[in-house]
């Protein structure tokens, strides 16, 4: 496929992209394969996420925020600094930077959650990038045939207040303000063929799908009860609660919480006697169950139907699609809990009062997968979680290497001093850095019979 690709030479893509940065005002034109789009899709999808992530983590505008976000940047391998010699290489960024911005622009631009979500990130992206043009920043707006005239001093006093609460905390007295004229957006068409893509991309998974089963059969179904308490994320919690509960759960919810089990290594011949025991707890004759439900366990297990062998809902698809009604409990708490019942379920699950504010604020933030970090870092005691959230199933696994590893250092510490030495402090120090501050409080945390080194080989790993 021929997106400039045959006769390339720096001086069309340079004219095309003097800059870094860029307002995207033209959607790119030329053909493309459809691979390449994805791919191109997928890597913004990774780098606004990383946008998110550092957003939360750090001040933004602050110096770790800023060199993280380079650091990114430099990764994922898109422009954002202007070079003395400029490669080909950079322009070649520049324009994976144009094609992939409106790639994700038509993947969402179909609801308000999914359009917050994605200026949030583009808008952090561009001042990020903005700030590195330096003194090309005049440039970019001279090219971009912008009229803006610096305010004065009276109007600047007059708007201080207002602009100071805009800033944050990266006000800075001696800044230049420009009156910026409003842009109007071009007009997107698109495309048939990329309609599924593009519907997909919304709730695109970019990790691990899960379903790589070298642990199947590790967890037994005795188990499942201390390991929802303790390694299971808000959402399959309050799944196996209500199954426990009311001893039904309607289609969504035996989905959602049906190949998550499937995917901690649940069987078949589990998941089978899980469901129908508790179905009939529920007056569930054991023919219908066998009739009606049985069926669905099996197909979700690939061994009706298509025989598709399903994989284990991502966070995005959770939070995205099939938002629960009355009467269900799929969906994610972060996403779909009225913000009291949400506050009140925390409360619940021991969270401490100021760890909830904080989960609150980042709820209140849209930043749904972020306040599910926190509440894992809340609920295991350490103060980084170390990774980033995208699937209910990886928390699962996150949660088990955590207290794995804080039963190493248990038994580490319990050893006499001597064997200790012998065995030098390696590894100690390796878990230590995320394992739970106090080891007395995750002791009953332990949970007998899984075999930790399978759950996390590697084929499970991210
Ligand atoms: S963020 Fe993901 S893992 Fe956490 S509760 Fe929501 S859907 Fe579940």
């Amino acid at each position: 496929m021929q997106f400039f690709r045959a006769k390339r030479t720096i001086s069309p893509l340079a004219e095309l992209y003097p800059l870094p940065i860029q307002f995207y005002d033209q959607p790119p034109c030329g053909d493309i394969s459809l691979q390449e789009f994805e791919s191109l899709a997928v890597e913004r999808l990774k780098l606004l996420k990383s946008v998110e992530n550092i957003g939360i983590g750090y001040i933004r505008g602050s110096e770790p925020y800023n060199k993280k976000l380079e650091c990114e940047l430099r990764k994922l391998k898109f422009p954002y600094r202007v070079f003395n010699e400029e490669k080909m290489d950079d322009y070649e960024m520049r324009r994976k930077d144009h094609i992939s911005h409106f790639i994700l622009r038509l993947a969402y631009c179909h609801s308000e959650d999914l359009r917050r979500w994605f200026i949030q990130q583009e808008l952090d992206l561009f001042r990020f990038r903005f700030g590195e043009l330096y003194d090309k920043q005049q440039d970019f707006l001279k090219n971009n045939s912008l009229e803006y005239h610096a305010i004065k001093e009276e109007e600047k006093e007059r708007y201080l207040e207002k602009m100071k609460s805009s800033f944050g905390q990266n006000w800075k007295e001696c800044q230049v303000f420009y009156k910026l004229t409003s842009r109007s957006l071009p007009f997107i068409q698109s495309d048939e063929r990329l309609q599924p893509l593009l519907n997909h991309l919304s709730c695109a998974y970019v990790g691990q799908d899960y379903s790589v089963q070298k642990h199947v059969g590790k967890v037994s179904l005795d188990q499942l009860d201390g390991l929802a308490t303790k390694s299971y994320p808000p959402c399959m919690r309050q799944l196996h609660k209500a199954l426990r509960d009311h001893h039904h759960l309607r289609h969504g919810g035996r989905m959602q919480y049906g190949l998550y089990l499937k995917g901690i290594g649940i069987t078949l011949d589990q998941a089978l006697q899980f469901w129908k025991s508790e179905f009939i707890k529920g007056k569930v004759e054991p023919d219908k169950f066998d009739k009606s439900y049985a069926y669905n366990i099996r197909h979700s297990y690939g061994k009706e139907g298509k025989r598709t062998d399903y994989t284990p809902f991502s966070c995005m698809k959770i939070i995205l699609s099939n938002a629960p009604s009355q009467g269900d409990y799929h969906g994610c708490p972060f996403r779909h809990c009225d913000p009291e019942i949400l506050k009140s379920k925390l409360q619940s699950y021991k969270v401490p009062l100021a760890g909830i504010t904080q989960i609150m604020d980042l709820v209140k933030g849209m930043h749904y997968q972020l306040a599910c970090q926190k509440y894992f870092e809340l609920t295991h005691n350490i103060d980084e979680v170390g990774f980033s959230l995208s699937h209910p199933n990886q928390y699962f696994i996150e949660s088990q290497k955590l207290l794995s590893s804080s039963r190493d250092v248990k038994k580490e510490s319990s050893q006499p001093e001597s064997t200790q030495r012998s065995q030098g402090s390696h590894s100690q120090r390796e878990v230590s850095s995320r394992a739970p501050k106090t080891t007395s409080k995750t002791e009953s945390t332990d949970i007998e019979g899984i075999n930790i080194e399978e759950l996390l080989s590697e084929e499970y790993m991210e």
